[in-house]
């Protein structure tokens, strides 16, 4: 090996794998090391500036650490299923419930996220947890807050993957709420039977693009932003803080779902998610969304902000952080997403 492929061992390790063979995730090199790809970087760098401190959650998940794995299709059992004793320990999921605005609560844990929209004619709840902790997040953070399960009449998943839709059967089989997901992931969990057992709830409304649901004087709008899976849903809908309107947009799906070994498809999905963040900002825009809201608090720092409520006195709502900043968001998952498909294209095109 001459001297000079040895200056940094991340530049050896680059030499390395491009004489090793074809193109692979490992030629692609990282930030502005020497030899980055200037579009990609130039990509990354629209993210970070976008993110400053507000996103830091989004863009690291977004922008630099490793994939959510494309839909794994087996359909086997979860593990903490078959055996709850091998479900996580509390301590690592569990977070006390909130109320963040008059009629919106917060019930979800330290990483996931679930919300309860009180009106005058009951609840619509938003995303459900994993199976074994919905019971207490949900049921018993919803009574720690003074609500009534009972009062579910509407759950929507955003998307069907087992850390949102873990409670969505217990919810609709024990209090009869309607439940609400989209044609693509009700057809996901009608497909993998064993892999979503104890979580499925049976099929019941087809959520579709820009349609409405009313209950008790407040509506929310369900936009269709596939991307995270075929089928994620978001949401745009309205809240009061000390009886001010507020108005809410709901993320319903951020990480990127790609494979290195699958540049055509990736790409092609890539595109997909590009498309639902910009007609879910366009969305928010129009709407004039302040506050953006997620199902996991990395994205919305839901746990953080929580904690900042109980000392808010008078001040502001640290959820409220202006439309400009609801647009910002967006920025940062289109862009780390554009950055994504750019290192993807190269390692298709065998560029290093
Ligand atoms: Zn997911």
């Amino acid at each position: 090996m001459p001297a000079r492929f040895a200056s940094s061992p991340l530049a050896a390790a680059a030499v390395l794998a491009a004489l090793a063979g074809p193109a692979s995730a490992q030629t692609i090199r990282a930030f502005d090391e020497p030899g980055a790809a200037k579009d990609v970087v130039a990509a990354q760098q629209a993210a970070k500036t976008a993110a400053e401190f507000t996103f830091l959650g989004a863009l690291a998940r977004t922008c630099f650490l490793p994939p959510s794995r494309s839909e794994d299709l087996s359909d086997t059992v979860p593990a903490y299923v078959a055996d709850p004793g091998k479900a996580p320990p509390r301590s690592s999921w569990f977070a006390e419930p909130a109320k963040v605005f008059d009629n919106l609560y917060f019930v979800g844990g330290k990483i996931h996220s679930a919300w309860a929209l009180q009106t005058r004619d009951g609840i619509i709840l938003f995303d459900t947890a994993y199976p074994y902790n919905s019971e207490e997040l949900i049921v018993g953070g919803m009574k720690k807050l003074g609500l009534d399960p009972k009062d579910i009449k509407y759950l929507l998943v955003s998307h069907a993957h087992q850390d949102h839709i873990g409670g969505a059967e217990m919810i609709q089989t024990r209090y009869g709420a309607r439940v609400v997901m989209s044609e693509p992931d009700w057809t996901l969990v009608e497909k993998v039977p064993k892999r979503f057992k104890t979580m499925a709830p049976k099929r019941d409304i087809v959520a579709t693009d820009g349609m409405q649901l009313t209950l008790g004087g407040s509506t929310v709008t369900i936009w269709f932003t596939p991307g995270h899976t075929d089928g994620t849903t978001s949401f745009t809908f309205q809240v009061l803080d000390s009886g001010k309107p507020l108005n809410v947009v709901y993320s319903g799906g951020t990480a990127l779902v790609y494979e290195w070994d699958q540049p055509d498809w990736s790409i092609a999905n890539l595109q997909k998610y590009i498309d639902s963040q910009r007609h879910l900002a366009a969305e928010a825009r129009r709407t004039g969304a302040t506050v953006l809201l997620s199902n996991h608090s990395e994205f919305d720092e839901a746990e953080k902000k929580n904690r900042m409520l109980a000392g808010r006195g008078n001040g502001p709502n640290p959820y409220e952080i202006g439309a400009d900043w609801v647009q910002r968001y967006f920025q940062v998952t289109e862009n780390c997403a554009r950055a994504t498909q750019l290192k993807l294209a190269r390692l298709k095109a065998g560029a290093r």
